[in-house]
């Protein structure tokens, strides 16, 4: 019998709010007041490159896991729930190139009560392309276009920074988990 299909889902902005609690890191450092919203691209230090570069932006990733860790919540309330169901059927793989150590992401997933199976941690986002994975869930808007023509399924997690990023055969837009899971079984069936 085949095992169970893999879902490789990501975790930063896909399950948990980072982004969110980074732009908190960086008013804070800056004096800036930028929010949630402001951030329609995906190379953040690009979209405030009058006050940071790439370094900065990572100093400030490091900073937010140290500073923020307490206020970091799940993106969808509903997530634990969906999640649950979902690993009836699907093996959850949570597959993230996070700048969070493995203890962090466990605690975040374990402190919400999310069911999965494995938490992978690689270096960048490439290294999620996976033979055994055909469907993936990430808000990346690169990730999505560059694993779409890999032949894998995509289901776009909805963030300001991807909205541009358009549905077609092999990728599927979701602003909730609810409709995530949906979109993942539909996916599955082909
Ligand atoms: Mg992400």
């Amino acid at each position: 019998m085949e095992g169970k299909q893999i879902i490789g889902i990501d975790f930063d902005d896909t399950i948990v709010n980072y982004v969110e609690r980074w732009i908190e890191v960086f008013n804070r450092e800056t004096g800036k007041k930028a929010s949630f919203n402001d951030v329609k691209a995906w190379r953040l230090f690009k979209l405030f490159s009058d006050v940071i570069d790439e370094k900065k932006m990572n100093e400030f990733f490091a900073k937010t896991w140290k500073e923020e860790y307490e206020n970091i919540r799940l993106v969808d309330p509903l997530l634990p729930k969906v999640f649950a169901d979902l690993y009836n059927d699907f093996s959850l793989y949570v597959i993230t190139a996070s700048f969070a150590s493995d203890m962090q992401i466990e605690g975040l997933l374990k402190r919400n009560n999310v069911k999965y199976d494995k938490i992978v941690h690689v270096r960048s986002h490439e290294d999620k392309l996976s033979d055994k994975i055909r469907i993936y869930v990430d808000d990346n808007p690169v990730t999505a276009k560059e694993f779409s023509e890999e032949g894998k399924y995509i289901v776009l997690f909805d963030r300001p920074w991807n909205r541009d990023v358009k549905e077609n055969g092999r990728i599927k837009r979701a602003a909730t988990w609810t409709e995530a899971a949906r979109k993942i079984k539909e996916f599955a069936s082909y």
